[in-house]
């Protein structure tokens, strides 16, 4: 199971992979959350991605390309993966093909979420995030039983610096722009199924796991 997930800021892809990857038993390998734990932690190269983040500009292409060649060569991900916010441009998507024709891997299947953008910034500005296990909220399609509480796990809910209306509109163009050429990218190689990311959370998943068998 080498599945990565592709779409724009707000498509559903993390919410969708972390249950996946606990279904699957396979790591959910998200990019975005090991770069706002490694800011956290106040590590350098954490403190150089905050730089971009805050701008919702991509971190280069050479940081994150080290970040997941390291992780990748971790003994979980040996026997597969769900790849979420990586990669997000034609060089990261060639060395991730390199990376993994070198241990003999190849990706099997990209399912791309496909979602309105009014529906995009909806969810966007709207969204909380757990402090503590990442689970995301909204505070009116999705809202968590007690406000400001993690049903799952009691965390903290706090909105992302970088979900604000103007940092949320920057990534959507830089989406635009730099990601979403990996569409032809793959649909050349024929991995790629569209998916649509928008109604209830479990018909996606169900979609996601018809994509992902379709392929086997
Ligand atoms: P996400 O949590 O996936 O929305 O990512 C949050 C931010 O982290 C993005 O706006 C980028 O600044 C940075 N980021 C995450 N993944 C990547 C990536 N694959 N390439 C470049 N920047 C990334």
């Amino acid at each position: 199971m080498r599945v990565a997930f592709l779409g724009p800021p707000g498509a559903g892809k993390g919410t969708q992979a972390r249950e996946l990857a606990r279904e699957w038993g396979v790591p959910h390998l998200a990019t975005g959350d090991m770069l706002r734990e490694a800011l956290a932690a106040g590590t350098r190269l954490g403190l150089e991605a905050g730089r971009y983040m805050d701008q919702g500009a991509l971190v280069p292409d050479d940081v994150i390309i080290g970040l997941m060649g390291e992780r990748l060569a971790a003994a979980d991900a040996w026997k597969g993966f769900i790849l979420d916010g990586f990669p997000r441009t034609i060089g990261q998507a060639e060395a991730l093909a390199k990376l993994l024709a070198d241990a003999g891997q190849t990706l099997e299947r990209v399912i791309f979420f496909d979602v309105s953008e009014t529906e995009l910034l909806r969810r966007l500005t709207g969204r909380r995030v757990c402090r503590r296990c990442q689970t995301a909220y909204h505070l009116v399609s999705a809202p968590p039983k007690r406000p400001g509480v993690c049903d799952k796990c009691g965390g903290e809910l706090y909105q992302r610096e970088d979900d604000g209306e103007k940092t949320a509109r920057n990534r959507l163009e830089v989406y635009a722009k730099r990601t979403a050429p990996l569409l032809d990218h793959y649909r050349a190689g024929g991995r790629l199924v569209t998916i649509r990311g928008e109604g209830p959370i479990e018909a996606i998943r169900y979609a996601i796991h018809e994509a992902v068998e379709s392929g086997r």
